[in-house]
């Protein structure tokens, strides 16, 4: 099964205006990777419109951060699926662990707008992670088996649709990563696990990316472990000159 590599950058809470230049660097620079490598950038909700215009007819595209599960309604400072899409949103990143541990997201809160962003037409980024206290007792692998149960839906789900990032929340922001063994254990499990669910081929097509603490200095060997489709880069993906040797690693 052939998965086209996905790097895609999260700039968290991170960028004015003037930080749509480093789009625009990134856009170029990535376009020798396309058709090798799908490059994407998260910003915040109020730069979206505008940075999808800035890479709009690039090989970058723009993805958010988060949705309501709902598709319109009274949830102040919410923003739906569909107005995500009409900002110039491909994809949306779900289930993040600063999203399921500062608003209390549960797995079943993750489903729904796993849910909401196909309805409006976006692929689903769909995070799961460990904590360091989870992996120091051994459950890491139950942990992500159980996030990825409940967090995804039994519909809709295809290697289109649906693309999951392991993120050990350890990891994240922290400089640390998971040897390249556990890597391949997680993801092994959840490409086995997704197979189970969905099907040989649906299973096989979903991509996989590791996200936490990528760097220029560690992309080319956590590219190389199995089942590492691609990454989720937080930090690294706010410049330029950061993020594009990632994307070349996994071109
Ligand atoms: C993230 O938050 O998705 C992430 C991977 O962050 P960082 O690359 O900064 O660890």
């Amino acid at each position: 099964m052939t998965r086209t590599p996905l790097v895609a950058g999260n700039w968290k809470m991170n960028g004015l205006a003037g930080h749509l230049v480093e789009a625009q660097a990134i856009a170029a620079g990535a376009a020798v990777h396309a058709g090798a490598c799908e490059v994407m950038l998260c910003p915040p909700a109020t730069l979206l419109s505008r940075l999808a215009d800035a890479v709009s007819g690039t090989a970058v595209t723009a993805g958010g951060q988060d949705c309501h599960a709902n598709a319109t309604g009274a949830h102040t400072g919410d923003v739906a699926a569909p107005m995500l899409a009409d900002a110039g949103a491909r994809a949306v990143i779900l289930g993040h662990s600063e999203r399921r541990a500062d608003h209390g997201e549960t797995d079943a809160d993750v489903r729904a707008k796993v849910a909401a962003a196909h309805g409006a037409g976006l692929v689903a980024i769909v995070c799961v992670g460990e904590t360091e206290a989870q992996r120091d007792a051994g459950q890491a692998l139950d942990v992500v088996r159980s996030q990825l149960a409940g967090s995804l839906p039994d519909e809709g789900v295809s290697g289109a649709s649906v693309v999951v990032a392991y993120e050990p929340v350890w990891a994240i922001g922290t400089g640390r990563t998971p040897v390249e063994e556990d890597i391949a254990e997680v993801h092994g499990a959840m490409r086995a696990a997704l197979t189970a669910r969905y099907g040989a081929e649906t299973g096989g097509a979903i991509r996989l990316l590791y996200g936490g603490s990528v760097k220029a200095g560690n992309a080319v060997s956590i590219a190389g472990v199995a089942d590492v489709d691609g990454a989720l880069v937080g930090g690294a993906s706010l410049k330029a000159a950061d993020f594009l040797p990632i994307v070349e690693a996994f071109a």
